[in-house]
């Protein structure tokens, strides 16, 4: 698509001078191909790109957008802050605010600090859990993202899987041995792993619910959730666990995380982006006091950022919680539950297998016909099927997330006629699919 096109004549002259011509990898449509279109401009559920041509969205920004692009509440409030100055490198309210709606609505985060990105947050949390513990291995799952982290690359989901690289080069040998991958879901493997190694390791990191794989659900085993045994099993061993909210936090569900089922147990730490800065690069880490006091300058753990807590992000990060009411999850929820239904009558009737999976507001499409519980699961799919079917979309004005391993992404903008759009378009891109 997009031949001879301002997007082409972009992507050629950013390729000259960005590797890959991004800066970010799934932006490339490294695994599906094409061009990228180049984006001038978007408002609520649509974008419109270099050429004038206009898509619906179902990227939002890989999460932040949850109230639709340029929503005029929002704008407003960066613009307001902006008169005031762009940053300032000293505290200002707004920093106080975004840590206060945090620890009001989630009962485990006592204090928080703000970062610049996700990357940032699950960084400095895992900094703070080897330090607490005196420990220096991690536990993490396989196709579970927590950003671009030396040690928590190792079989990562999101834009590792797109490129199926296993992890990434330039990490160290020794930041490698520190890292410990295993299967999500597999209680055996975590267990007969504690029994044996369990007094060297700080921390267990997980996403609250794994969706930069495609969305896997917790399972739940007699009535104990995976996080609830994560926690319980970090604890015997006298290690943390460090619950991944970056993507799920208050977009999964009303009550902001994804990952506590409210049965007496908690995260130690938590991590946060995307929604929390409306669209700003905002990140944060957090949970019990006395872990937080560790951090620099009372404590030992030295933590810090030029633009941390910058005043655009947390008015734009504000604004959006403000947003944030019953009636918006309500709007994310029927939004989301409308498009599953959509798609799975679209591949249902020209026949593509398929497997569509939830945590909450949030939703993928596994081009298989089973479960998908594991990364192994998640790469054993069509991915040939997905790229016709994403094509086809493109083509009729839907933009989809450009790889099978990703959830799609709903706003509160997303009401019924711009669902209905994307249900005119379904039934032929099934049929590109099939
Ligand atoms: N953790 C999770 C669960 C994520 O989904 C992501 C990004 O997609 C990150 C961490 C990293 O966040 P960022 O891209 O802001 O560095």
């Amino acid at each position: 698509m997009t031949t001879a096109s301002l997007s082409q004549e972009l992507f050629d002259r950013a390729c000259r001078v960005i590797p890959s011509g991004v800066n970010s990898p799934v932006r490339a449509f490294g695994s599906v191909g094409g061009t990228p279109p180049f984006i001038a401009s978007a408002s609520g559920a649509l974008l419109t790109d270099a050429d004038g041509r206009e898509y619906v969205d179902l990227v939002g920004s890989w999460g932040p957008m949850i109230l639709g692009h340029a929503n005029p509440q929002v704008v407003a409030a960066v613009q307001e802050a902006a008169t005031r100055g762009l940053s300032f490198g000293a505290p200002q309210a707004g920093e106080v605010g975004i840590a206060e709606e945090v620890a009001r609505r989630i009962g485990p985060v006592e204090q928080l600090r703000l970062v610049n990105s996700g990357t940032e947050a699950t960084m400095s949390a895992l900094r703070v859990a080897r330090a607490a513990t005196g420990r220096d291995v991690v536990v993490k799952f396989a196709g579970c993202y927590h950003g671009h982290v030396d040690a928590l690359l190792a079989e990562a989901g999101s834009g590792v899987a797109t490129f199926a690289m296993p992890g990434s080069a330039g990490v160290t040998a020794a930041t490698a041995r520190d890292t410990v991958v295993l299967p999500y879901g597999d209680r055996e493997a975590l267990t007969a792993l504690l029994a044996e190694r369990g007094g060297e390791i700080a921390a267990i990191i997980t996403e609250a619910a794994p969706a930069n794989m495609g969305v896997v659900p917790p399972p739940v085993v007699e009535g104990v959730g995976f996080n609830r045994f994560l926690a319980e099993s970090a604890h015997a061993a006298g290690a943390l666990l460090i619950s991944d909210e970056v993507l799920t936090g208050f977009r999964a569900s009303e009550e902001g995380h994804y990952g506590i089922d409210g049965k007496g147990w908690a995260p130690d730490l938590m991590t946060f982006g995307k929604v929390i800065g409306g669209g700003l690069p905002v990140g944060a880490f957090g949970g019990r006091a006395d872990l937080m006091g560790l951090l620099a300058p009372a404590g030992p753990v030295y933590q810090a950022g030029t633009l941390s807590g910058n005043p655009l992000a947390t008015a734009a990060g504000l604004a959006t919680f403000a947003g944030l009411d019953d009636a918006a999850y309500a709007q994310l929820t029927s939004a989301s539950t409308a498009l599953q239904q959509l798609v799975a009558d679209a591949l249902t009737t020209a026949g593509v297998p398929h497997v569509i999976q939830r945590a909450g507001t949030l939703f993928s499409v596994f081009f298989r016909e089973d479960e998908v519980r594991t990364y192994a699961d998640a790469k054993a799919q069509d991915t040939d099927a997905f790229r016709r079917f994403f094509h086809a979309l493109l083509e009729d004005g839907i933009y989809l997330p450009p790889s099978a391993f990703e959830a799609w992404f709903v706003s509160t903008a997303h009401t019924p006629e711009v669902i209905d759009r994307i249900a005119e378009a379904l039934p032929a891109a099934a049929r590109a699919a099939a």
